[in-house]
């Protein structure tokens, strides 16, 4: 099939016309449950009547704005986000990527405007992800993304995961920071332990080196808790938020305690569209939102109810399929057979999935999805998983 679209995603052949709650309409009729929710994007699921009506109350108000000015719900949005977290200082941007590029540029500025101009070095750990620019590639330091667009930025020293030693070893005079997730989303929901948390936040205190923790993916409650990280009870410097925060609108923001904000001054950094108006107005709701109808609440219940699910499948079908991990909803199916089989399978029974590194399969439901929405879920993979024949 020939498109005009560049040729960047292998899509389903499926386009959807609508969506409601957890479900999504295709151009044919055919309902379809989702559970990869723009990949963690839609937490509050399709066309939810309260951000609609945000949507549609701020429309013929101010689309735009720079960046020049001061904008209102910006404010709000950022108070709002320093009141239920570390943070203190809060920038605006668009996506993930560019929150991550942020956050390594403020980690940067930090110790150069400290006089310490040579003290540039992140390390990060192997697996995982944080976004498709040129620096956030190098971070990752994963060559099945990178490969073919060097020469990659300098400055980023990859370690095993969550390899205590490795991590101290590459901690030099020039470390700046260390960046990671707390779970690797596309590296395949691999969980960093809250110990492994708890003693890397101490290494980076001993020796004063910055922690951004890459929420993209993990945060926003999808794990129970506004933040994966806040299950290790720490306090990182940098977070970087995107996906799930506009709740399908494109925001992304990077959030930091006073001390790491310290060199981004007047002029240092920006973003045309970054914090407009619309985008932040909507933001503000999706958490409003989360807080009115208890969302965390429904984070455990359902939480529960996949991974048991998923444990009489484990039974089931275990010569297809070996494990299950993750934390809240945000799951990961460790597969036997190729995860692409099965997920593809698991779209013809009208349920969407989405794979990820390490042979995983991963569940992103809506953080609203009602019991019975959840319960057909494991339904599908059910019956998905039964109908491959190995
Ligand atoms: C998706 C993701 C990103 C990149 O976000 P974009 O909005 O696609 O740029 C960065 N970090 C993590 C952990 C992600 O999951």
């Amino acid at each position: 099939m020939s498109s005009f679209i560049m040729n960047t995603y292998n899509r389903y052949p499926v386009s959807f016309v609508n969506g409601k709650g957890s479900w999504l309409k295709s151009e044919n009729g055919d309902d379809y449950l989702d559970f990869a929710s723009g990949i963690a994007v839609n937490i509050l699921g399709h066309n939810h009547p309260k951000l609609n009506k945000a949507m549609i109350e701020n429309v013929d108000k101010i689309w735009h704005l720079s960046n020049l000015y001061k904008i209102p719900e910006q404010e709000k949005l950022a108070e709002k986000l320093c009141s239920l977290s570390f943070a203190e200082k809060v920038f605006f941007c668009n996506s993930g990527a560019e929150a991550v590029e942020g956050a390594i540029k403020v980690a940067r500025k930090y110790f150069y405007s400290k006089g310490e101009t040579l003290r540039n070095e992140i390390i990060t750990f192997s697996g995982s992800f944080h976004g498709r620019t040129l620096a956030t590639l190098a971070a990752a330091g994963n060559p099945n993304y990178s490969e073919g667009f060097g020469p990659m930025p300098e400055g980023f020293i990859s370690v095993p995961f969550a390899d205590h030693d490795a991590f101290k070893r590459a901690i030099n005079k020039n470390t700046a920071a260390v960046l990671l997730e707390t779970i690797q989303g596309e590296g395949g929901i691999r969980v960093l332990p809250d110990n492994c948390l708890k003693e890397i936040r101490k290494i980076c205190t001993d020796n004063g080196i910055l922690l951004i923790i890459d929420e993209v993916q993990s945060g926003m409650y999808r794990t129970g808790s506004l933040f994966a990280y806040d299950w290790a009870s720490i306090e990182p410097d940098i977070v970087t938020i995107a996906k799930a925060i506009g709740g399908g609108f494109p925001l992304g923001a990077i959030l930091t305690n006073e001390k790491a904000s310290q060199g981004m001054v007047n002029g240092t950094h920006g973003s045309t569209f970054g914090g407009n108006p619309l985008a932040c107005t909507i933001g503000k709701k999706v958490l409003d939102t989360i807080e009115d109808e208890d969302i965390v609440s429904n984070v455990k219940i359902i939480s529960q109810i996949i991974f048991e699910g998923l444990e009489v499948l484990l039974k089931k079908h275990g010569n297809k399929i070996s494990g299950v991990r993750g934390k809240g909803l945000m799951i990961g199916i460790e597969c036997l057979e190729k995860n692409s089989v099965i997920t593809e399978e698991a779209f013809k029974q009208g349920l969407l999935l989405v794979n990820a590194g390490d042979n995983v399969i991963r569940m992103l439901p809506p953080l609203n999805i009602s019991q019975p929405d959840a319960e057909a879920g494991i339904q599908k993979l059910d019956q998905a998983l039964s109908n491959i024949k190995i």
